[in-house]
């Protein structure tokens, strides 16, 4: 049987660099699979259908629901967003690691499901750069991120619920960071896989000479 892949569930404040780390993990790396949400939320300028999210109405999203078609799904800030089941399990099942990036209720519901996924929660250094980098990413009103802001201190309650914590200071160091941990994920897994195995087999033998 195929070494299954490792599911890394990568969480963090809005704005707090989630999307670039993937970019620049996903373009040193080409061994990773991106899961790609579904969404009810407005594309921001420069999204594209199927590459950032599949963006869908309401109806549809329910219709998914229904369809038991996601791993899970959330509503944050008043959209819907969920995980596409088929493709994460395929690739998993490929041996292929893959990277969900989804926020805390979602990933949560995804630990339940997947006690072996390693997750992991991105933040900046602190509140004033978030605001920071919300602000200069300027792709949402005001309003908006007075609201991420809020949703940031609620989210902030459930942080250690995380395997690990990842401080986005340094784009390159933190990349790397990533990259790490799940690499030694995919090791710990192995490792632990082909033990059992051997365990198993062993305590067969010696159970049948008794
Ligand atoms: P998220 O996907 O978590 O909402 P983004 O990836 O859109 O966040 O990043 C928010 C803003 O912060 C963007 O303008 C991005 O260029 C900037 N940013 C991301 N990582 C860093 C970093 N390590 N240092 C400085 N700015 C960053
Ligand atoms: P944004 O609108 O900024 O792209 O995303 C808002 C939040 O939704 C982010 O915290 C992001 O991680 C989260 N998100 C994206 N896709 C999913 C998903 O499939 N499920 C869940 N639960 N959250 C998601």
């Amino acid at each position: 049987m195929t070494q299954k892949g490792v599911l890394a569930v990568v969480s963090g404040f809005s704005g707090a660099g989630k999307g670039t780390l993937m970019k620049e993990l996903l373009g040193r790396h080409d061994s990773y699979a991106l899961s790609i949400s579904a969404t009810t939320r407005q594309p921001r300028e420069g999204e594209v259908d199927g590459r950032e999210y599949f963006f869908m109405t309401k109806e549809k999203f329910e219709q998914m629901i229904a369809e038991n078609a996601f791993i899970e799904y959330a509503q944050y800030v008043n959209n819907y967003y969920g995980t596409p089941r088929k493709y994460v399990e395929d690739r998993l099942n490929a041996g292929q690691d893959v990277i969900l990036e989804i926020e805390v209720q979602g990933a949560m519901l995804v630990k339940k499901q997947y006690p072996d996924a390693v997750t992991i929660f991105v933040t900046p250094p602190s509140a004033q750069e978030l605001k920071r980098r919300l602000t200069g990413r300027g792709t949402e009103t005001e309003e908006v991120i007075r609201g991420r802001m809020k949703r940031a201190a609620e989210e902030a309650k459930l942080m250690g619920f995380y395997d690990y914590l990842l401080i986005n200071d340094d784009l390159k160091e933190s990349t790397e960071q990533l990259h790490q941990l799940i690499v030694q994920s995919h090791k710990a897994m192995s490792l632990q896989g082909e033990f059992i195995s051997k365990i198993e087999k062993e305590l067969n033998e010696v159970n049948k000479g008794e």
